[in-house]
Order: C-alpha cells, then structure tokens, then sequence
C-alpha cells in the first residue's frame, strides 16, 4: 500500500474547512507544527478504514477500497464523525462519537463511570448517561449511616471533570444526562440547568413514558419511585411536572424530554437491556456500554441541475450509501475502544449511524421552500430511499461478513429477510463540524443565516453567504456586498427589498419557520431513521410557554423519541454551538 492514492477531483476546502482542519484535525508535532495536510488526513482515513478488508478476505485489494473510501470524502459527499477524522490511523485510535455508560447506584461504579468518561472525552468522544438508578438525594446510604447526594450532584462532579479533561488535541468533552420522570429527584434536576453557566458541559432530559405522557395529558396523579428500594416515595400531578419541564425549557432551552417508550419500541435488541440514555445531541439512543459510529451523506450534493430543473441524483445517492455503510462497517472493526465491555458491546450489536447533511442547501437547489409539504415529501423520498439501501447494504456485507453477533438474540432472530450486519443502519446528526468541512448547511436544519458574520474558533471573523443564495442572487443579477451585509445584520431575506417574491419564498431561514414545521421535519426524517433526529425547534423569543407545550405535544403525536427547544434568546451558552467553537 505505498502507492500514493487516486484522488479524483482534486479536494475543494474552503478557507473556513482548511482554519477547522488545522486547529483540531491534522496530525502535529509537539510543537505544533503541522504534520499532515487535508488531503494526506483524508489518505490516512482512508487508508486504516480500508484495512479492515484484510479481516475477511486475506487477498483483498485493501488498495481499491482505499480509494473508494478516500473519494467519497474528499468529493466531500460523505465524511464520518469527528472522532474517526482525528484519530484514524493514529496512535489514540478511538472512531467513534457517541457513547453511553452505566451509573451504577454505589460509589466504586459512579468513580469508575466518571474515569471511563474522562477516557472517551480525550478521544472526542461524546457521553450520554441516566442519573436514574442513583438512590434519591437524602436517601439512606447502607455502609456509612449517612446520607446520599443524589443525580444532580454527581452530576456536578462530572461537570468539573468535564471541564478539567481539555482534550489532548481534540475538543471539549459534551454529555447528555437523562433520569426518569419517576425518580424521586426531577424536580431538582428539571431545575438544574436554571442558572446560565450551571452544568455547562451537559445537556439534560427527562426521561418520560407513555404512561406518564397519558397521565399528564388527563391531570392525573403519579408516583415517584426509589430505584434502590423499588418503594415509592411521594406522588405528584403529572400536568404541573410536565409544565414544570416545559416552563423550563421555555426559560433556557433545557431539559429537553425523551420519549422512552418510543425509542425501546425500537431496541433491536431488547433481549440485551433497555435503552435509557442517547449521546450527548440526542440522536443515538444505545445500551449502557454501547458505542456507535455515525457518518453523514451531503445531500447538496446529489443533485442533477439541467437547464429545466433540478432533481435528487438517486443513482449518485444509491452507490455513495453502499460505500459509507461499507466505510461504517470497517470503522467498527478498526477503531480502539476504551473498554473491554465496550468493544465487546460494539461488536455484537455492530450500529452504525448514516445521516444527512446539507438537507437546507438540497431544498434550495430543488427550489422547495423548508415549511412546505413539498419539503417534507422530500425528506420522507430521500431518507426512506437511504434507509432501504443501507438496509440492502448492510445484508449483502452479511453475506460475506455474516450477521452481528447478537443477531440470534434481536427483534431480527425470526424475519424471513436476509439477515443484516448492522443492528442499527441511520442517524441523523448534527454536523457541527462536519458540516463546515463539507460547506453545507448542518445535518437537517434550516440555515440559521443565508449570509452572515461566522466567529472561526476564537477570533477570526468571516463574512460568509450561503453558495446556493450566492449563485441564485448572482444569477438573477440582485448579488451585491452591501445586499450581504444587509442581510447578515438581519438574519432573514422575507423584509428585505430587492429580492424577487419566489426567491424569498424558496430562501427561508430558520425563524422564518414555524415550529410546527420544524417538528413536522424532524418527524418526517424520524419515520424512515432507525436511531434517532438530532433538531433544534426554534423558537422566537416573544414565544409563549403555551406555545412550547404544543411542540413537546406535537413531537410525542408524532412519533419522535425526543424533542429539543432554543427560544431565541434564552441561553447565553449552548453545550455545543455552530461546531467550530464545539
Ligand atoms: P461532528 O460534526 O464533529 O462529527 P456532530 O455535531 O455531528 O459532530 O455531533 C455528533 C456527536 O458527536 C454528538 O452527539 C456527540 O456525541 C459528539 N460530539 C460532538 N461534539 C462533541 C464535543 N465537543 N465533545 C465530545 N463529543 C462531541
């Protein structure tokens, strides 16, 4: 494999993509000197990734995989999770971005969570946790005579250590912490993010059943119960907790709630545990001791624009799903866990998480307004036609390859099909970083801004607009700096004069959407992705309390596992904001 690889197209950065590359992602010496350009990163991916083929076939050309899998990234149609970008083929080795841990009810299994977290935040690993087996805050504690702390207080530990592990070379750590509707805790952990600044390093949410959801739709009362003693503790008005939670997320954005039910009526592997817990954005519920690979198709670029229209190239689309479920599969065999459980867990269940980006800039280019059915028949055609070639992907690598191992034990053990190698085939992420690398718009949210002023890292400030709005505004002969600076002040184009009605009408920007829309959206990527959406609903600031129940409401009616609200407005720091300053 010395042969240098085959790069197609030459490689298409932005000056925004190379800074993003440089600080965090190229290999260093110790003095910081660069060791390694983009394209050479994308080699050195590529090229571990593809060793994986030696595992299965000893006479593989690991060589022609190689280059396959170094075209999909450097045609930038498809990149994997961060982790996998920084650390393949290098001394750390770890690929995945998501992670979820036990937190056992004693001391010895909290500590050790808290390291093992440690670990995977140096990785650049993300880590999602349920507090909800922790004996209730003043509750008895056994060897001592003393009492114990609670959820919200070992969570605070976490959050400090969090912030002390400044990950070698990498980013910050991010967690997610979930406890259950039921524990004898939520109203302190509802409230704990009250304070701007406070667990600055978690995103937290409820955990709620359909049973409590029933129970709060009709004011009904329900029991909190110890997770220690199994005994209950005290019994509260579902309708005032769920308004608590909702109040809250009004006021700062956090919780965010979890539909517990609906993700286990998803578990392919029920046999082995419940789920209880998703990453840190929501988007990968998995078993405590699970880890999962995610990577991200552009969509911006699978497009076929002729003279008369623009449609979704599904030949293009089909062949880059087979490769990344392919590129998916091998990172699995090829990334260094942190644990033996882990890597036990990972390769019995072998999820990976295939997703979109660049959903926005695809509208646009197809010339569909985000708030429209239009837009949603879209999202359903293209995810539902990604969903069943990762599906045929993943059974033909069965083929070869076999099933994962627990399959004998998943929902799958008794279907007629073809058994897949994958438990899990898609995601939806949300890109932060990736998306900048590719230059398009994150995962499937609207754009934020069609031009704005974008802060790279910590200093460097660009004005940046949007390559469809550019190309459309220069096409249509209305492109002028001043227009863009204009409209970067104001963040949407829907008052702004000298713009024709149908651009304006196809060119929305998040708070030209309603919520409905956004859950709607997120819904309709829901119905076709085995994992879960990672969506922001936004909301204007002057939105009401009234107005964030009817989206929980509406998210639950509709089958999403989660939802997560911003106000604008309402938070001064987010866990993970536009992904380079993550
Ligand atoms: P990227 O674009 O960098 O690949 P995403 O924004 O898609 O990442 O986030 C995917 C997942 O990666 C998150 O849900 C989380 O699990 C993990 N992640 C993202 N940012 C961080 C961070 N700063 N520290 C740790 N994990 C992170």
């Amino acid at each position: 494999l010395d042969k240098s690889l085959f790069v197609p197209n030459g490689l298409d950065l932005t000056p925004n993509a190379r800074t993003v590359l440089e600080r965090r992602y190229l290999r260093k010496d110790t003095e910081g000197r660069l060791l390694e350009r983009p394209l050479q990163m994308f080699e050195r991916v590529a090229r571990h990734i593809a060793d994986a083929e030696r595992n299965y076939d000893p006479r593989a050309n690991v060589q022609a995989t190689a280059e396959t899998f170094l075209k999909l990234m450097t045609d930038l149609v498809f990149l994997p999770n961060s982790p996998t970008l920084m650390n393949a083929g290098r001394r750390l080795g770890q690929l995945a971005a998501c992670f979820v841990l036990p937190v056992e009810d004693s001391m010895d299994a909290i500590f050790e969570t808290l390291k093992n977290a440690a670990i995977i935040h140096k990785s650049g690993g993300g880590t999602g946790f349920s507090f909800s087996r922790l004996r209730p805050k003043n509750a008895m504690v056994g060897t001592t005579g003393g009492v114990a702390s609670g959820p919200v207080s070992f969570m605070k530990i976490f959050n400090t250590a969090t912030e002390q592990v400044k990950q070698g070379g990498t980013r910050r750590g991010a967690n997610m912490a979930v406890l259950r509707v039921d524990h004898p805790d939520i109203l302190e952990f509802i409230f704990c993010k009250q304070n701007n600044g406070d667990l600055n390093n978690f995103n937290i949410s409820v955990g709620v059943t359909d049973a409590f959801m029933a129970a709060a739709a009709r004011g009904e009362m329900y029991d909190l119960i110890d997770p220690a003693t199994g005994t209950r503790t005290a019994t509260l008005n579902a309708t005032e907790v769920y308004n608590a939670l909702v109040r809250q997320a009004w006021k700062n954005g956090d919780p965010g709630i979890l539909f517990l039910d609906r993700i286990n009526r998803d578990n392919p592997t029920p046999a082995l545990g419940e789920v209880e817990s998703t990453n840190p954005c929501g988007e990968q519920p998995l078993l405590p001791m699970e880890a999962c690979n995610l990577g991200s198709i552009n969509l911006a670029r699978c497009v076929t624009v002729t003279a008369e229209k623009a449609t979704v190239d599904y030949d293009k689309l089909g062949r880059i799903v087979h490769d990344a479920v392919h590129f998916l599969d091998n990172t699995i065999d090829m990334s260094r866990y942190p644990l033996a459980e882990i890597d036990a867990m990972v390769k019995g269940n072998r999820k990976v998480g295939l997703g979109v980006m660049g959903f926005a800039d695809l509208l646009f280019k197809l010339g569909i307004p985000y708030n429209s059915e239009a837009a949603l028949e879209t999202a359903a055609a293209v995810m539902s036609f990604i969903q069943t070639e990762a599906v045929a992907a993943s059974r033909a690598l069965a083929s070869q390859r076999g099933p994962f191992a627990n399959h004998h034990r998943s929902i799958y053990a008794d279907m007629e099909q073809p058994a897949q190698r994958n438990a899990t085939l898609t995601t939806i992420a949300p890109t932060g970083t990736l998306s900048i690398i590719a230059n398009c718009s994150s995962g499937i949210e609207p754009l934020f801004a069609l031009s704005f002023v974008r802060n790279v890292m910590d200093d460097d400030r660009l004005l940046e607009v949007n390559p469809v709005f550019e190309a459309v505004a220069r096409q249509r002969g209305f492109y002028s700096r001043e227009l863009m600076e204009t409209i970067a002040r104001r963040g949407s184009i829907q008052h702004v004069e000298g713009i024709p009605d149908d651009v304006k009408q196809v060119f929305v920007t998040a708070h030209d959407i309603s919520p409905e829309w956004h859950v709607r959206m997120q819904a309709a990527f829901q119905k076709f992705t085995d994992n879960a959406v990672s969506k922001t609903v936004n909301l204007p600031r002057e939105a009401t309390v009234e107005e964030v129940r009817s989206i929980y409401d509406l998210a639950y009616q509709l089958g999403c596992k989660g939802v997560t609200i911003y106000r604008d407005g309402s938070k001064e720091h987010q866990v993970l904001s536009t992904g380079a300053t993550a």
